[in-house]
C-alpha cells in the first residue's frame, strides 16, 4: 500500500527535487532513485494529467522528423523504442501501419520510399520489421475503407503503440519502490534560495492547503509546457524559452482501420493518423500555436472540423461524422522556441541551467523521455559529487510491471489477460486484493474489462486521488462511449465500502468529475480532458 505521506517532503533534505510529475520529471526521478540519490517529485494535479495523457499514445522514431533532417532525433527514438518494448513490454506493443498514397499528395511514391528506407536503416538493429512498399489492391486489400480514387499504393511499416498515463505513472512507482517521494497535487509555489541559489521549493499540499519547505541540492524543472511560468517563479524577467503548440485528438467509435493509418493532410500537408485504440479509434491530431491557459486546454470546432474533413477525404466508407464522436482530448507541446509553421518546429530536447542553478529540461518527445532523463540526471552526479552513485541503468531493468509473467500467456483467461496487459508483472497484486472479497472479482460495467479490485488497487497502490485519476488514466473508461456514467456509482460505493470514503468526499467527487455538455456538438468530454469549446484558440499556421 502507498501511503500518502507529505510530511515526508519536510522531514528530510533531499539531493534532488523535481517538478513536474508528466513523462519527463517521471523519468528523472525512476533514474535518480535506481542510481541512488535521495529524490523528491512533486507534481500539481495527478501524474501523466499534463501532456503526458494527451499524446499520439506512439513511442515512435517519428518518420515526419526525416523531412526536417532530424536523423538524430529519429535515431534515437528508434532505438528507444526498442528499450521501450524491453523494460515495459505490457503497455508499449508494435503496431502496423499503412500509410496509403493518393495522387496529389505532397509525399509522392518516390519520397516515401525513400523516406520509408532511411526510416528501416536509421531504426537499425533497432527495427520492428522493415517496411514494405504495397500496390494499390494490396492497400484496399489490407485497408477496405480506405477511399480507392486517387489511390495509387501505400506503404507496410511498423512503429508501437503504448499506454502513455501508465508508463508515466510505472515510472513513479518505480521511483518509489526505490525510497523517492513522489507526491501528486502538491504544487511547487516558489524557490527557496540561499546566496542566489536554488535550494529546494515551497510547496503547498492542494488537498489540505498546507504550505511546506522542501530542501534539495539540485531542482529540477521538469513541468513541460509549464516550464517558463515555473521559472518566471525563480526570476521575473526570465525570457520564455518555449513555443507551446496545441494538439487535439478525438476518439470515435463507429470505425475501427485494421491497422494503424498514416496519412498526409490536404490543407496544410502535415500528418495525421487514425489509430485503433481499445474498442475504438483516435484520430489525431492538430498543431495550432497555444497561448491562453495551459491548466484550460480546451479542443475548438475548428480543431474538430479539420480533423473530420481530412478523415472523410481518405476514409469516405466509414462514415466518420461529428455524432460518431464519443471523445476528446487536447494536451500542449512543449516544444522550444524557434520560427516558422508550428507543425515544423524541432521536437529535439535541450537541458538549461538558471542563473540559480535551476535546472530545466525544455522540448523532447515521450518516445525519447528515458533518453532526457538520463542526460538530466548526469548533470546532478557532476553537481552532487556524492560517493557511492551508480551508472544510468534505465535502459536494462524493466519499469514497475514491466518484469516476466510467469506461465504462458496463451493459458490465461480473458480476464487475466486484461490484467496483465494493465499490470504486467504486478497483476497478482490485483488478484490478491480480489481474494478478500468475491464481489471485488465483479466487472464495474458489463461494457469495461475492469473488475473492482482494480478500483480499490488504484486508490490504494497507485496513487489515484479523484475519480478523474481513475477513469482517465488509471484506465480509459472517461474516453469511452458512457464516459464513466455507467459504473460511476459502482467505483463510488467501492470507495465508500473498502476505503473509507465518506459520503461527503464521494458527493464532491462525484461533482467534480462531472461530464460537461457541450453546446451545439452533439458529443461530450470529459471535464478534465479538454472540453470542446466554440472559441477558437489563438491560431497562426
Ligand atoms: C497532441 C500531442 C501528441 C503527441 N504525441 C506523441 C507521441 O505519439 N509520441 C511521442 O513520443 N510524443 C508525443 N507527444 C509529445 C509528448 O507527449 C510530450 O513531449 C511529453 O508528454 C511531455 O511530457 P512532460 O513531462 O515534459 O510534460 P507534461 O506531461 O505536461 O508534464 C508536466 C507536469 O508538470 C506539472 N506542473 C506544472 N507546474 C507545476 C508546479 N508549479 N508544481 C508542480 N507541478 C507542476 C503539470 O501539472 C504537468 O503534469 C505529443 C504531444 C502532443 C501535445
Amino acid at each position: 500500500m502507498i501511503k500518502r505521506d507529505v510530511g515526508k517532503l519536510k522531514s528530510e533534505s533531499f539531493d534532488i527535487l523535481i517538478i513536474g510529475g508528466g513523462i519527463t520529471g517521471a523519468g528523472i526521478v525512476r533514474d535518480a532513485a535506481m542510481r541512488g540519490f535521495k529524490a523528491a517529485l512533486v507534481e500539481k494535479k495527478d501524474f501523466a494529467s499534463g501532456t503526458s495523457s494527451k499524446s499520439s499514445k506512439l513511442a515512435h522514431g517519428g518518420l515526419r522528423y526525416l523531412e526536417q533532417g532530424d536523423f538524430k532525433l529519429v535515431f534515437d527514438a528508434c532505438h528507444e523504442r526498442k528499450i521501450l518494448t524491453h523494460i515495459a513490454p505490457h503497455i508499449v506493443k508494435p503496431i502496423q501501419f499503412i500509410m496509403p498514397i493518393y495522387k496529389g499528395d505532397r509525399r509522392g511514391r518516390f519520397k516515401i520510399r525513400l523516406g520509408m528506407a532511411l526510416y528501416d536503416i536509421l531504426a537499425g538493429f533497432q527495427n520492428i520489421s522493415k517496411h514494405q512498399m504495397l500496390n494499390r489492391d494490396k492497400v484496399l486489400e489490407l485497408e477496405p475503407a480506405l477511399n480507392p480514387e486517387g489511390l495509387i499504393g501505400g506503404t507496410l511499416f511498423s512503429d508501437c503503440q503504448m499506454n502513455d498515463a501508465r508508463l508515466c505513472l510505472e515510472n513513479i512507482l518505480s521511483a518509489i519502490e526505490k525510497g523517492a517521494v513522489c507526491l501528486n497535487y502538491v504544487e511547487a509555489c516558489g524557490f527557496i534560495k540561499e546566496n542566489g541559489r536554488a535550494r529546494g521549493a515551497y510547496v503547498k499540499d492542494l488537498f489540505s492547503g498546507e504550505k511546506l519547505e522542501v530542501r534539495a541540492n539540485v531542482v529540477i524543472n521538469a513541468t513541460g509546457p509549464w516550464a517558463d511560468e515555473v521559472l518566471s517563479l525563480s526570476d521575473a524577467n526570465h525570457t520564455r524559452r518555449l513555443r507551446p503548440t496545441k494538439g487535439v485528438h478525438l476518439v470515435v467509435n463507429n470505425f475501427k482501420p485494421n491497422h494503424a493509418i498514416l496519412s498526409s493532410t490536404r490543407s496544410d500537408g502535415r500528418m495525421f493518423f487514425i489509430l485503433p485504440w481499445g474498442k475504438n479509434s483516435l484520430i489525431g491530431t492538430t498543431d495550432t500555436d497555444y497561448g491562453l491557459d495551459l491548466d484550460r486546454v480546451s479542443v475548438d470546432k475548428t480543431d474538430v472540423d479539420y480533423l473530420l474533413n481530412e478523415t472523410d477525404r481518405i476514409l469516405t466508407a466509414a462514415k466518420i461524422t461529428p455524432e460518431s464522436i464519443i471523445a476528446a482530448f487536447a494536451g500542449v507541446r512543449p516544444l522550444l522556441s524557434a520560427s516558422g509553421k508550428a507543425s515544423s518546429i524541432s521536437r529535439e530536447h535541450t537541458i538549461l541551467e538558471s542563473p540559480s542553478g535551476i535546472i530545466s529540461v525544455l522540448g523532447g518527445k515521450y518516445t525519447t523521455y528515458r533518453l532526457m532523463a538520463k542526460e538530466v540526471v548526469d548533470r546532478a552526479v557532476k553537481r552532487l559529487k556524492i560517493s557511492g552513485i551508480g551508472d544510468c541503468s534505465t535502459h536494462l531493468i524493466p519499469v514497475y510491471g514491466g518484469g516476466q509473467v510467469m506461465g504462458e500467456m496463451r493459458e490465461k483467461d480473458d480476464f487475466t489477460l486484461h490484467l496483465i496487459q494493465t499490470y504486467g508483472s504486478r497483476y497478482n497484486e490485483v488478484l490478491d486484493i480480489a481474494k478478500c472479497d468475491e464481489r471485488l472479482k465483479m466487472r464495474i460495467s458489463p461494457d469495461h474489462p475492469h473488475i473492482a479490485a482494480e478500483v480499490v488497487h488504484a486508490f490504494q497502490n497507485e496513487m489515484a486521488m479523484t475519480l478523474s485519476d481513475f477513469f482517465l488514466r488509471r484506465t480509459w473508461i472517461g474516453y469511452s462511449r458512457s464516459r464513466g456514467k455507467d459504473c460511476i456509482n459502482t467505483v463510488a460505493d467501492i470507495l465508500k465500502r473498502h476505503l473509507n470514503f465518506s459520503e461527503d468526499e464521494i458527493e464532491n467527487q462525484v461533482k467534480q468529475y462531472e461530464v460537461k455538455q457541450v453546446v451545439g456538438a452533439t458529443f461530450m468530454a470529459p471535464a478534465d480532458s479538454g472540453l470542446i469549446n466554440q472559441t477558437p484558440t489563438r491560431r497562426k499556421h
